[in-house]
C-alpha cells in the first residue's frame, strides 16, 4: 500500500498499555488527525511512526517498507512539535539550513532553496532575522518550513498550533491545511481539540484509552458518531434509550425512527443507545402536536449564530438547536413535544 500502515501496535510502559492493538491505514497525501483527550496515547502512537519510541508489538510500514526498527533520522518524516526547538540565536536562514546540513548544495543553491521555502510559508524577506524577534506565528512557519526543507515523505506534528491565541490558531490552521493540499504531502497531526480536527482533517482517528475508538471523515464522526465516548467527546448529543424494532427502524416513546449502520450486537427488541445531535431535533409546540417527547424548556441560551434551548423530558433532559428565525416564531411557548429529523438518529455501539 502506498502511505502509511500501522499493523497492531501495542506500546506498553512498565507492563501498562498505553496504546492497545492499533490499526490503520493512511492514504497517500492525506491529512489525519490523532483526536482524544489528555493521556489517551496519540503523542506515543505518533512518537512510534517517527521511530522516537520502539513499539512493545506490532509493525509500521511506509509505502510497504517495514518501518519498525529503522533509525529516526533513516525515515525521512518531518516533524514539527508543540515546543518548536528552533535555535533562538540563530536567523531564519540558518534555522531552515539546518535541514540540509548533510545534503551536498552550494551557497546559491541553499539560498535559493530557503527562499522558495519562505515564500511557501508566507515569511518572504525573513531570511537574517533572529528567530527570538519573531512572533509565535511566525516560529511557527519557521518551524514548517525547516521540516519541509527535507522533502519528508511523511509530516508528523504534535499539537504545534496550541501554544498560539486563537485567532492566530484558527488562520494557522487553515494555512497549514492550504499549504498541505499544494504539497500533497501524508501528514499526521496530533490534537485534543475536537474543533481543530473538524477544521483540519481528511480523516480523524478517535482515541480513548490507548484504543481507536472510531476512524472517518469529520462530518462521518459528527453525523454518525460509533459510540458513546465519541457522541460525547464530538460535539454535543442528545442520547435516548430506544427499542430496535429491526435493523433499519426503532421506536423512541411514540416515535418510530428510521436508522442504517446498526451495530451488529443487539438484537430485536433489545434496548439500544440512540444519539440524536440538537440540531437534528424538531420542536413543535405542544398544543400543536399529539406524538413526540414531551419536555418543558428549563433554558434558552441565545449564541447569535442559533440557539440552544433546554428542555426537560421524562427521565432526563434534551438539548435542542434551532436557527435564531425558527425560534423567534415559537419563543413564547414553554412545551413542546420532540421529535427527530428523517435519517439523523444514530444507534451506538455501546
Ligand atoms: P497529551 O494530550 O496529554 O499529550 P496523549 O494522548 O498524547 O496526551 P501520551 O503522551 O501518548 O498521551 O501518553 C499516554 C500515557 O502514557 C500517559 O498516561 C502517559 O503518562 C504515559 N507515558 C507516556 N510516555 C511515557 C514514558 N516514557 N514512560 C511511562 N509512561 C509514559
Amino acid at each position: 500500500m502506498q502511505g502509511l500502515e500501522i499493523s497492531k501496535l501495542t506500546k506498553s510502559f512498565g507492563g501498562a498499555p498505553v496504546v492497545s492493538d492499533v490499526s490503520l491505514k493512511i492514504e497517500q497525501g492525506s491529512f489525519v488527525c490523532f483526536l482524544g483527550p489528555s493521556g489517551c496515547g496519540k503523542t506515543t502512537l505518533m512518537r512510534i511512526v517517527a521511530g522516537l519510541e520502539e513499539p512493545t508489538d506490532g509493525k509500521v510500514l511506509f509505502d510497504g517498507r517495514d518501518m519498525t526498527h529503522i533509525p529516526t533520522h533513516e525515515r525521512n518524516f518531518g516533524m514539527v512539535f508543540q515546543a518548536l526547538a528552533l535555535f533562538p540565536h540563530l536567523d531564519v536562514a540558518d534555522n531552515i539550513g539546518y535541514s540540509f546540513r548533510y545534503r551536498v548544495m552550494d551557497r546559491k543553491q541553499r539560498a535559493e532553496r530557503i527562499d522558495e521555502l519562505l515564500e511557501l510559508v508566507d515569511l518572504p524577506g525573513m531570511q537574517t532575522r533572529r528567530v527570538d524577534q519573531l512572533s509565535g506565528g511566525q516560529r511557527q512557519r519557521v518551524a514548517i518550513a525547516r521540516a519541509l526543507a527535507q522533502e519528508p515523505l511523511l509530516f508528523l506534528m504534535d499539537e504545534p498550533l496550541s501554544a498560539l491565541d486563537a485567532k492566530l490558531r484558527d488562520h494557522m490552521q487553515v494555512e497549514l491545511r492550504q499549504l498541505q493540499r499544494k504539497l500533497k504531502i501524508t501528514t499526521i497531526f496530533v490534537t485534543h481539540d475536537q474543533r481543530e480536527a473538524m477544521t483540519i482533517a481528511d480523516q480523524i482517528v478517535v482515541m480513548a484509552n490507548g484504543k481507536v475508538q472510531q476512524v472517518g471523515s469529520p462530518v462521518e464522526i459528527y453525523r454518525r458518531p460509533a459510540n458513546r465516548f465519541v457522541a460525547d467527546f464530538i460535539g454535543q448529543s442528545n442520547l435516548f434509550d430506544a427499542i430496535l424494532l429491526s435493523r433499519t427502524e426503532v421506536r423512541l416513546s411514540d416515535l418510530t425512527l428510521a436508522v442504517d449502520a446498526v451495530p451488529a450486537d443487539p438484537e430485536t427488541g433489545e434496548t439500544v443507545t440512540l444519539c440524536v445531535r440538537p440540531e437534528s431535533t424538531i420542536l413543535t409546540p405542544a398544543k400543536s402536536a399529539t406524538t413526540g417527547l414531551f419536555g418543558k424548556v428549563t433554558f434558552v441560551r441565545d449564541l447569535g449564530s442559533s440557539v440552544e434551548i433546554f428542555l426537560d423530558v421524562d427521565g432526563g433532559q434534551v438539548l435542542a438547536s434551532l436557527p435564531p428565525a425558527s425560534w423567534q416564531t415559537m419563543a413564547h411557548e414553554r412545551e413542546f413535544r420532540i421529535s427527530v429529523a428523517p435519517g439523523s438518529a444514530t444507534v451506538l455501539e455501546d
